[in-house]
């Protein structure tokens, strides 16, 4: 048996990207702007309808960055964030000079809940007197957020929702994709997401006034004039021409990619029903179609007889690369002063969850390697 490294989740070429970044070099378009970001933030629209208007960008962060800027998020301003996340949901918050408040997950879709949410505002208001300027649900591992609830709560109170869409291009909530439920969403196109430009992102918006002030922000600001003059303060947030290539050949496989993240999630399902305290994370109904961009298990260790650490330590010895869930924000040193409305969920599991190799290339022989290591500890 192979004892290759087992990568958590790889990026994978289809072999169109080379054409769309020969014909930049072709054409001499080796700048920031030009045909295939065109092309790429087309090609996006497209995919995720609901007649948004895309932005390509430098990174899925400078995307949410954007977002809030553009929302009026200020000083000493509060925006709610889904706590269970990476810290590139929460960091823009605070470059506008503004404050999170952080909500815990609910244990369906280990996304924000609509609970907390609903507690936290009341509870804001009462304190400060002020509504919070924006809320974050996020999407993570491609599940969807209970986008119904949340939605109902912000429209009550009349706050826009930025979704943090990053890991869940092309899941979808009752038929409607992820990245189309907000006032803002952000995508990402970092190496290991869906898919990837090398590093990149895009902001989706709503209208086409919103996209023409993203671009004018992502450019540094620049005024109607012939020299350069600035009114404002201003951002270099593009996506490049070259980037924009590898989008539109990965984009050819999206859909390929999306299906094999969900068939290594079945075969993982299949797998590890045997296993005892063992539970792999899935779709709580039909409502919920997760792309599920990584699977995840939680280890229950009374039961399973060993715990997360166990796995993951056992996993790294095999040469197979698992990583903890997220830690949750509220627990960040960083956030430790930040406002947290919740019950425990996301911490709980923080301390139980593992993400498993899901590239899309991963084969069904490194998929037993894996569950191998499952048998290895039970055995115990
Ligand atoms: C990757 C990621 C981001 C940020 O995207 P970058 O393109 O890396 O800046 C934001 N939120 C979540 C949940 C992510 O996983």
């Amino acid at each position: 048996m192979n004892n290759n490294k087992i990568y958590l989740s790889l990026a994978c070429m289809s072999g169109e990207e080379q054409k769309y970044i020969q014909q930049a070099f072709d054409t001499n378009w080796v700048v920031p702007l030009g045909p295939n970001v065109d092309g790429f933030e087309k090609d996006l629209e497209q995919y995720i309808g609901q007649n948004k208007h895309i932005v390509a960008l430098s990174s899925g962060t400078a995307a949410i960055h954007l977002a809030l800027l553009q929302l009026g998020v200020g000083v000493g301003d509060e925006v709610i964030c889904q706590s269970f996340t990476f810290a590139a949901s929460a960091n823009p918050i605070k470059y506008l000079g503004a404050n999170p408040v952080f909500i815990d997950s609910e244990t369906d879709t280990w996304n924000m809940s609509p609970e907390y949410l609903k507690k936290a505002i009341k509870d804001r208001i009462e304190r400060t007197g002020k509504t919070p300027k924006v809320i974050i649900p996020v999407h993570l591992y491609g599940m969807p957020a209970k986008m119904d609830e949340i939605l109902e709560i912000a429209q009550k109170y009349n706050i826009p929702m930025v979704e943090d869409a990053a890991e869940a291009l092309g899941s979808t909530y009752r038929g409607q994709k992820c990245g189309t439920f907000g006032e803002f969403a952000c995508l990402s196109f970092n190496g290991n997401k869906m898919i990837t430009t090398s590093g990149g992102g895009a902001l989706v918006c709503s209208t086409n006034e919103q996209k023409k002030k993203t671009m004018f922000y992502a450019t540094q600001a620049r005024d109607n004039a012939p020299h350069y003059q600035h009114s404002e303060i201003g951002y270099n947030y593009r996506m490049s021409n070259i980037c924009a290539g590898i989008g539109r050949g990965q984009m050819t496989v999206l859909d390929k990619y999306i299906a094999r993240r969900r068939e290594i999630h079945e075969i993982y399902k299949v797998l590890l029903t045997s296993f005892k305290g063992v539970s792999v994370f899935d779709n709580p109904n039909k409502d919920f179609q997760s792309n599920h961009w990584l699977t995840c298990v939680l280890v229950e260790p009374e039961i399973a007889g060993f715990t997360r650490e166990d796995l993951r330590l056992a996993m790294e010895a095999a040469n197979i690369e698992t990583r903890p869930l997220w830690k949750p924000m509220h627990l960040q040193p960083v956030f430790a002063d930040a406002p947290f409305y919740g019950d425990g969920t996301s911490e709980s599991l923080f301390d139980k969850g593992l993400c498993l190799p899901s590239s899309p290339v991963l084969s069904q022989e490194n998929l037993e390697r894996v569950v191998d290591v499952f048998v290895s500890l039970s055995k115990k």
